[in-house]
């Protein structure tokens, strides 16, 4: 017996046990998706403002760097550099009550959210695909979705990086057997770059300002790349719906004015993760909601 097979029976027989182990690796994953969620748009700045400043550094120093590894794990506030027993994930913020343990700054709340909602994404995969690949897949692009979500929100900006090597390997792997069939990956990509250049382009003739921004209509295409136009369309809706509610929601509550900018990104994320999670389902209350029961 292979290890594989072993493994697949090992998860069919001990299903509590491997979805506790799932999230725990889930819970890690999500403290190298922090790391990434604060160190690539730095690092992209940084490449993009001086190349020169590279020139004196070792190939090796260079390579860590783009792998996100270094420097070490510190606090932004004092430098102070975290102990192993720092950098638990969850159980470390717990401990610590959110502060700094040398210099008592708060830290932000994002580590741990981030850390949790990987374990919770690393469940749902299982939960839903079981020990298959397609848990893998739909969990890596879950991760993506929520770095590009929480780059977006703070940053308000998408790196290219992060979607246009995206919408590339899911169009390529729709033509070996992907999640969706090649046809449906193709017109999901279109129409979700073209969906929202279109609502943008109304947007702009009717107000003279920009609506959705070209990083949201990338991210549209990996979205549709990835799930087809069907899941694409679940996606925006779910992204329209929640949107709108908190724009009125900020609108109402904290008296933003109408036009202060919310990044639609977050929204759209979310919604792509719910259309990987329980899109068949999104998509039939949809056509019962048109059609009718
Ligand atoms: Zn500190």
């Amino acid at each position: 017996m292979s290890i594989s097979e072993l493994a697949v029976r090992f998860f069919e027989q001990q299903q509590g046990l491997s979805l506790a182990i799932g999230a725990l690796f889930g819970t890690l994953f999500g403290s190298f998706l922090n790391v990434v969620i604060v160190r690539l748009p730095q690092l992209l700045e940084d490449t993009e403002d001086n190349t020169e400043s590279t020139a004196g550094t070792s190939v090796a120093a260079q390579f860590s760097k783009w792998l996100l590894i270094s420097p070490p794990s510190h606090c932004p506030g004092c430098s102070h550099r975290l102990a192993w027993y720092e950098n638990v994930p969850l159980l470390s913020y717990l401990a610590l009550a959110g502060k700094c343990s040398a210099c008592r700054t708060a830290i932000s709340l994002r580590y741990p959210m981030v850390e949790a909602l990987t374990g919770a994404l690393a469940l749902l995969a299982l939960w839903r695909f079981g020990f298959t690949a397609g848990a893998a897949i739909g969990f890596g692009l879950a991760c993506l979705l929520l770095v590009i979500a929480f780059i977006d929100a703070e940053l308000m900006t998408i790196p290219d990086m992060l979607t246009l090597p995206a919408i590339w390997v899911g169009l390529a792997a729709s033509a070996i057997g992907g999640p969706v069939t090649a046809d449906r990956a193709i017109l999901g990509a279109v129409c979700g770059y073209g969906i929202l250049a279109l609502i943008n382009a109304v947007y702009l003739i009717l107000t003279h300002r920009q609506g959705i921004g070209r990083g949201d209509w990338k991210l549209a295409a990996v979205i549709g790349a990835w799930l087809g136009l069907q899941g694409l369309i679940g996606s925006l809706i779910v992204a329209f719906l929640t949107g709108s509610l908190v724009g009125l929601a900020m609108m109402l509550f904290f008296s933003r004015d109408r036009r202060s900018a919310v990044p639609f990104g977050p929204f759209l994320a979310c919604g792509g993760i719910i259309a990987i999670f329980f899109g068949q389902g999104l998509a039939n209350w949809y056509l019962g909601l048109i059609i009718g029961p």
